[in-house]
């Protein structure tokens, strides 16, 4: 990314997506998915639900996880066609089930038993059908940050692999609700294909367990997590798309019929996004040399959240000088207000402008005002 007027004019902190990096990962998702007939991206709209955003993504034909009743109505305000919706999340409120069955989305990916009654007696009372799949647990411990893992016993997420059988005949005996499927979601930022395998085995595993009960799951849904490289970003733009889809094409013993769902989030907007940001001081510490950037943790909180790492180039710095070792932090009053500790920048000085990348996904979404801050600003390059 070169330093344009254009950029040098922008008010920071802000977000800057680069719409053509997004078309060129959606082709790459899109030269893996139509080798199969029966495969299915729906994009997670929490990593970046900007308006613009979600109607590129929507324009590319694929569907939408909604986390949310706001998800779903920005989702079907992108163009996201209704039988493309899924809608997952622990904590479903009752208004927001009615939504979803209003707006006859395609699937609810129900996480209890208490859920799916709640769900049976709203669509009942509405007179409509809900389709339903089952978010299984499938004890598999993912290689990822312990706040991103989803898929332990210990996790609040999903209904135990004991249980998968009982929900589902109790489903079945539901005037109002029709049986689609299995769901599953291990965690987040995953890059060894082998966590992947390990939920392959266990989908196989139940498959074999639906079978001698004589139940079909028309539907198999195996969630989203692909990692992206946060280290090397320039290098790595794309995700490994073909290492990925491949695993499960490879891993998976799908039954006559059955459809593969995905549902990848950040390996589908994480490297369009880079965070501006403007260097307020250089501050002279008693140890170490400071970088204090206008952009904080209201911005852009994976660092403070999950001990993210972001790479982080200045856009400023001209010639080679030999780079300097610095940490660069935001403005917050929060310890944890740290965008990169010990990193290595060219000299840097008031008034550069640096990029902070690979924060198209969960940045924007994550934005909040503590301190009174105003959110981040949005631009687009084409
Ligand atoms: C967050 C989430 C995703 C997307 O995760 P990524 O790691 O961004 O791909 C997919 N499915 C469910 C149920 C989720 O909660």
């Amino acid at each position: 990314m070169q330093l344009t007027d254009t950029l040098q004019n922008f008010q920071t902190p802000c977000y800057l997506y680069d719409t053509a990096l997004l078309a060129r990962t959606l082709d790459a998702i899109r030269h893996e998915v139509q080798q199969h007939d029966n495969y299915h991206v729906h994009y997670a709209v929490k990593a970046n639900s900007n308006p613009r955003i979600l109607s590129q993504i929507a324009a590319a034909g694929l569907g939408a996880d909604c986390v949310s009743g706001g998800e779903i109505r920005a989702a079907l305000a992108a163009g996201f066609p209704a039988s493309k919706i899924a809608f997952a999340g622990v904590g479903k409120a009752d208004w927001e089930i009615r939504l979803a069955l209003q707006s006859a989305i395609g699937m609810f990916n129900v996480e209890s038993f208490e859920e799916l009654e709640v769900i049976s007696q709203l669509a009942t009372a509405m007179n409509l059908r809900a389709r339903v799949s089952f978010r299984i647990n499938p004890d598999v411990a993912a290689h990822t940050h312990a706040h991103i893992t989803t898929g332990r016993a210990e996790d609040k997420f999903g209904i135990a692999k004991e249980d998968m059988v009982r929900v589902i005949r109790m489903a079945q005996t539901m005037p109002c609700v029709d049986f689609t499927g299995l769901h599953f979601h291990i965690g987040s930022q995953l890059l060894v294909m082998d966590d992947f395998e390990e939920l392959c085995r266990c989908v196989n595993q139940l498959q074999l367990e639906l079978d001698s009960e004589g139940i079909f799951a028309p539907n198999i849904n195996v969630g989203g997590g692909l990692g992206v490289d946060y280290e090397t970003p320039a290098a790595n733009p794309i995700p490994d798309f073909q290492a990925y889809f491949s695993t499960f094409t490879r891993g998976l013993q799908l039954r006559e019929g059955q459809q593969l769902h995905f549902e990848l989030g950040r390996a589908v907007v994480a490297q369009m996004g880079s965070l501006l940001t403007r260097v307020l001081y250089v501050k002279q510490g008693r140890q170490k040399q400071f970088v204090i950037v206008d952009a904080g943790m209201t911005d852009l909180i994976r660092p403070a959240l999950y001990d993210a790492r972001h790479h982080i180039d200045n856009l400023s710095a001209t010639a080679a000088e030999p780079a300097v070792t610095y940490d660069v932090v935001g403005p917050i009053c929060e310890s944890s207000d740290v965008f990169a500790r010990d990193i290595l920048l060219p000299p840097t000085r008031r008034g550069d402008l640096l990029a902070i990348r690979s924060a198209g996904a969960y940045g924007e979404t994550m934005a909040s005002q503590y301190n009174c801050r105003s959110l981040p600003s949005v631009h687009f390059i084409e």
